[in-house]
This record gives structure tokens, C-alpha cells and sequence, in this order.
């Protein structure tokens, strides 16, 4: 519409640094070749780069060894692959699986699936009206029953920071395992799975400045060796033959198929890029973006912010009064800012707080002051035109 677009929706995706789009441009135009099974040159140089980027990611998370590293589709295909082989193996009916009412459709569905499977029972952590788990509610639904814990480090939908080492030491104490959904923290928190004391976390490449259709499940290895196969396929496996099959060593036994490789090598050339910049200014950064937008959001009038905790990233879910979140989306459209607007894959959430959707306006680390003041303006516009 004419007007410099303001991208305000990081939190659906981010955008990739040129770096990032120049290696795989690069993979596909001079090194393409698949992984694992070559003898010639090409492909054995393509596997290098494809391991090369395991390493890379096992460090920015801090696992003990690349080989806790499943390169998956994103972090719905890493929440199904350890409901499906770890939960669906492990669970039986009088279990327990707990997750909080701040999830993601992605750390719901799976549970549920699961639930039917095995006949266990699901169990919702409550929030706060400020969005922020209710501690003393979690722990008491902790029981020796209790299997499976899963949370979101971040919530996509309110931006509340959970205290993820906190709910994973109340969730360790009673011998469960633990699933940390890190969607939406790879660009905003230092992420170290140890210090976390998790068994599994999950993120998705795009939403952390590297390309989509690619992600991590990250998981304890003795966890991930004891479990079994999900996919079945080429790589994954040591020997088959009609009598039976023996398995690949982890983490190729749940890497099954032609992997994305050129996914993986774009997804590591990311987490360079990001490594290259100073993270405690690019923190402090974003958080005087989240206070800027708690500044202006209350200065508009019948605007109400949907998620308060006191520890928030840079997402602002709101509602104005008598006006549907799809009008802000489009009117700012117009004014050429991107916002999303909706139930954001988490409807329970919306129902709690007794709301079909909100506007979210989403930044991160490469957005400025500048734009969240004119995000506001466009908004209080909008808010003018459909009163
Ligand atoms: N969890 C959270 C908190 C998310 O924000 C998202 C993406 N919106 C997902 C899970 C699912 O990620 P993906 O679609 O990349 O698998």
C-alpha cells in the first residue's frame, strides 16, 4: 500500500538475514548432493556440512553431545515424535500427562492423541488472569502418577516468559520427564538445556532467523536411545531384512527419509549470524521494545493488553473494545504493518480469558522504537476509524 512495510509478526515467523538465504542458495546451486550414502566428493562434503550443523546447534543450546540433536520439521513434528515413541510406549491408564492452559494447539493435540492411545490422563496447569502458570496449582497437580510434563518456554500467544528451570525442578521431583515447547525463546532467552535440567525441548528454524521446514527435538540420550523408532525408513535403520530390522544409533534412528539438509545447513548459518551479535544489547533491546509497547498500548482508549506477566517478551496480544481483531489486522495492512490477529493456535487460552482472538503485535531484536511508535499510531488510527 505504498507505505515501508513494518513487519510486526515475528513471533508467526522471523525474517532471515541474507546470510542465511545466501548459504542455501549456495547449497542448492554449487553443493547440493544427499546425505550419508555417497562415496563421491559432493556428497560426502554435503554430510559434512549437514553434521557440521548438528554441532553447531548442540552448542547454542548447550546439550552434552550433537547426537541429542533430531533434526525434525519444526517443533510439532518434535512434540509428536516423543508423544508418539517415548509417551504412546511408556504410558499406561492411571498415568499422568500435565501441560498449562498457555499452549500452543501443538502441545495440546499430541497429548490428547496420546490420552486416547494409552487411556492416561491429561491434566491442564491453570494461569493466572496475568497469564503466568499458578506455581502452587502446578505443584499440586505433580503427583507420583505424573509422567510427562510439557510446557512452552514462551507463549506465543501472551508472550509470558515461563520459569522454565522452576517448573521443571517441581516436575523432576516427582520423577517426570519434561518437554520444554522453545517455539518462541530461541531469540529472546539463552537457552541451556543442562542448566534447565529438561529432557526434551523443541524449536522450529523459522522462527529463529533460519529457514521453515526445519526444527530440533532435543533429547537426553539415554532418553532417546531407550526409546523406539517412530518413523521407519531409509537411514534410520543398521540391517533389514524380511526376517527383521535393527536400528540406526541415535539420532539417525528418528531421522528417517532424506532429511532437509540444505534446512539444516540455513538453520546453522542463523545461529551463526545470531552468535555474531551482542546478545546482552540485543536483549536489552527487545525489552525496551516490550516497554515501549506497554507504554503506548495504555495510552490508547478501550485497548486492553491480553497477557500481563511480569516477565513478558516483545509480543503484545490485545482487544479494543466493540472492535474485531481482523478489522486492526487489516486496517494496519493499509497502513503497511504486519500484525496477526486471531486465536493463535491456542483457543483454550482465548476461552479462558472469554475472547474468540486477539491483535498481536510481535517484534524482535531487529525491529526499532521507531517502529513500535508507528505500529501504535497506525493502531490508535484504526481504533478511530472503526469506533
Ligand atoms: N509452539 C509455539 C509456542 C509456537 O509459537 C509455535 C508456532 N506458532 C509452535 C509451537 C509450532 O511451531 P511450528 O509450526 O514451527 O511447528
Amino acid at each position: 500500500n505504498d507505505a515501508p512495510i513494518i513487519y510486526a509478526d515475528n513471533a508467526a515467523t522471523t525474517q532471515k538475514p541474507l546470510s542465511v538465504i545466501r548459504r542455501l542458495s549456495n547449497f542448492y546451486a554449487e553443493e547440493n548432493s544427499n546425505v550419508h550414502r555417497g562415496v563421491h566428493a559432493l556428497s560426502e562434503a554435503a554430510t559434512a556440512a549437514f553434521e557440521d550443523s548438528r554441532k553447531i546447534i548442540a552448542k547454542f543450546i548447550n546439550a552434552q553431545s550433537e547426537a541429542e540433536i533430531i533434526f525434525t520439521k519444526g517443533t510439532t513434528e518434535a512434540v509428536n515424535l516423543v508423544a508418539q515413541s517415548y509417551a504412546r510406549s511408556q504410558l499406561k491408564t492411571n498415568d499422568k500427562v500435565i501441560i498449562t492452559e498457555l499452549e500452543h494447539h501443538s502441545n495440546i493435540v499430541p497429548w490428547q492423541i496420546v490420552k486416547e492411545q494409552t487411556g492416561c490422563e491429561l491434566c491442564i496447569a491453570p494461569v493466572s488472569t496475568s497469564g503466568e502458570v499458578l506455581l502452587e496449582e502446578f505443584e499440586k497437580l505433580c503427583d507420583e502418577r505424573t509422567k510427562i510434563v510439557s510446557f512452552s518456554h514462551i507463549s506465543n500467544a501472551l508472550g509470558t516468559i515461563n520459569p522454565v528451570t522452576e517448573l521443571t525442578k517441581i516436575a523432576k521431583l516427582c520423577g517426570a520427564k519434561v518437554f520444554i515447547d522453545g517455539a518462541q525463546a530461541t531469540l529472546h532467552e539463552a537457552i541451556d538445556v543442562q542448566k534447565i535440567g529438561c529432557d526434551f525441548y523443541a524449536f522450529s528454524g523459522h522462527k529463529a532467523i533460519g529457514p521453515t521446514g526445519i526444527g530440533i527435538l532435543y533429547g537426553k540420550l539415554n532418553l532417546l536411545e531407550e526409546m523406539p523408532p517412530w518413523q521407519g525408513g531409509g537411514d534410520m535403520i543398521e540391517k533389514v531384512s524380511f526376517k527383521g530390522t535393527t536400528y540406526n544409533n541415535v539420532p539417525y534412528k528418528f531421522e528417517a527419509g532424506t532429511p532437509n539438509i540444505a534446512g539444516a545447513i540455513g538453520l546453522a548459518e542463523g545461529i551463526k549470524y545470531y552468535s555474531t551479535i551482542d546478545l546482552q544489547s540485543a536483549k536489552e533491546h527487545t525489552r525496551s521494545l516490550t516497554k515501549k509497547c506497554e507504554e503506548l498500548s495504555s495510552c490508547i482508549s478501550g485497548l486492553r493488553v491480553i497477557g500481563t506477566a511480569t516477565n513478558k517478551s516483545s509480543i503484545c496480544s490485545f482487544i479494543i473494545d466493540n472492535i474485531h481483531p481482523n478489522d486492526i489486522g487489516t486496517l494496519l495492512d493499509q497502513q503497511g504493518i504486519a500484525i496477526r490477529s486471531g486465536h493463535h493456535c491456542a483457543m483454550p487460552l482465548m476461552e479462558k480469558f472469554g475472547i474468540k482472538g486477539t491483535a498481536r503485535a510481535s517484534f524482535t531484536f531487529y525491529n526499532t522504537i521507531e517502529e513500535v511508535e508507528q505500529v501504535f499510531k497506525a493502531i490508535e488510527k484504526a481504533r478511530k476509524i472503526l469506533a
